[in-house]
């Protein structure tokens, strides 16, 4: 007896009959004692619909109300998948992520998971039901409902995975697998058959849209192994699990990630003292902006200023010029400047510790393609180069190209 959470994304759950061919594979494929849990997203573009008529209202709606606004999308799929279920004779219910026990903290629009009690889960399966779970959605103690940011399906599938303690967490998407960059920018990547949770952790937190990062980190915590596959094949995709169990522990580079969703912003003239920088980061984590590279260089050491430079997501790059255009003005810095036009390219592999010569040959692969490289920034399993947007993909071929050559 398998207990076995199947999560499928907003592409495979576009139209009603494309709910139709799930419930058909999911049925022609269960056991019959296997447990089967399942999260949904939001039908095909529903959430992007929802944002847009949001912003038909005003330029800075309050988060709370969004939250409130992007959970519907997913409560429509799961009342009509339950009831694909139920119309092919197999008992189903539908439950939202306040029924389901996710609860949250209180930061609308990208909450984090702070406890799962799943005893109504529980007692649906145990009732012969198979459920099914609105993705992305939590509640907090306030009961207010909360979204877990975009791609948050994902780590609500893991979640619930980890305290069910399921056998395994699928993840059912429109590609076959994780692959050593998107395969819809690079045609010549490669299907991984595995993938550690490690090294996807930074594919995803480097932009690797597939997973969630916070999913693969649910799935760290828990030990699910997570099977990333696809909705309309079935054949095997790529496990993502703590260690190698085959010769893919040979590649010192595992893949090239890069992310559109980034804003460079300079803070010019900035006096070269103790406890700037502090001030600087912790109004912006008080905002709760994730701060990402950081450089500080050295204008004038005569004038004792500095420039810092740092990246923030592009989504949230208009909160950050005014909480840091307030500070700069106290300071007396010389201005602040938001770039909007640049995006991240990285190399990802945990064989690159102790392997000298890899950023050479980034940069190499970068410099060759003519390629401008703005900030760099690096962790002890990736290396990462700020270029500007309309050239990432072309970093990316040539990136990808140096590590990964056609044979
Ligand atoms: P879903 O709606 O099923 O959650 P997503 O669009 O969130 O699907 O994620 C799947 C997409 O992730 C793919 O269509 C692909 O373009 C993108 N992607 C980015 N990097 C990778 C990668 N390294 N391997 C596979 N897919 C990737
Ligand atoms: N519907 C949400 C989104 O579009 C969550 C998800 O798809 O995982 O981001
Ligand atoms: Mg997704």
């Amino acid at each position: 007896m398998a207990l076995v959470v199947k999560k499928f994304g907003g592409s495979s759950v576009a139209t009603t009959e494309k709910m139709k061919n799930i419930v058909n594979r999911v049925l022609a494929e269960k056991g019959e004692d296997d447990n089967i849990v399942i999260v949904v997203s939001a039908m095909g573009d529903t959430t992007d619909n929802l944002l847009e008529l949001a912003a038909e209202i005003g330029s800075d709606p309050s988060r709370r109300e969004l939250d409130m606004l992007l959970s519907t999308g997913e409560q429509i799929s799961i009342a009509l998948l339950a009831m694909a279920f139920q119309e092919k004779g197999c008992p189903s219910i539908s439950l939202t992520g306040f029924q389901a026990g996710i609860r949250t903290n209180s930061v609308y629009s990208k909450a984090k998971i702070i406890s799962i009690d799943p005893v109504r889960i529980e007692r649906e399966l145990k009732a012969g039901k198979l459920v099914v779970v609105a993705g992305f959605q939590g509640i907090t103690t306030d009961q207010d409902i909360t979204t877990l940011g975009r791609g948050g399906s994902d780590t609500t599938a893991v979640a619930l995975a980890g305290a069910l303690k399921a056998d395994v967490c699928e993840i059912y998407t429109d590609v076959d697998g994780v692959y050593s960059a998107d395969p819809r920018v690079v045609q010549t990547a490669k299907k991984m058959s595995e993938i550690t949770y490690n090294e996807m952790l930074e594919m995803a937190r480097l932009g690797a849209g597939v997973m969630q990062p916070r999913s693969v980190e649910m799935g760290k915590h828990y030990n699910v192994p997570i099977h990333v596959r696809s909705t309309f094949t079935t054949q095997p995709g790529t496990i993502i699990r703590e260690v190698y169990t085959m010769e893919e522990r040979e590649f010192i580079i595992r893949g090239v990630a890069h992310d559109n969703n980034v804003a460079k912003v300079a803070v010019l003239g900035v006096p070269d003292k103790p406890g700037i920088a502090y001030l600087l980061f912790s109004e912006l984590a008080k905002a709760n902006i994730d701060v990402d590279m950081i450089v500080q260089s050295i204008r004038n050491s005569d004038q004792n200023i500095n420039d810092i430079v740092f990246t923030v997501s592009k989504t949230e790059a208009a909160k950050t010029r005014i909480i840091v255009e307030e500070i700069a003005k106290q300071l007396g810095c010389f201005g602040v400047d938001v770039d909007e036009n640049v995006a991240k390219v990285s190399v990802v592999g945990a064989g690159m510790l102790g392997n000298p010569g890899i950023a050479a040959n980034m940069f190499g692969a970068l410099g060759e393609a003519g390629i401008n490289i703005e900030v760099i920034s690096t962790s002890e399993i990736s290396i990462s180069c700020l270029v500007r947007a309309d050239i990432v993909k072309q970093a990316v071929s040539a990136i990808h190209q140096r590590f990964f050559p056609n044979e």
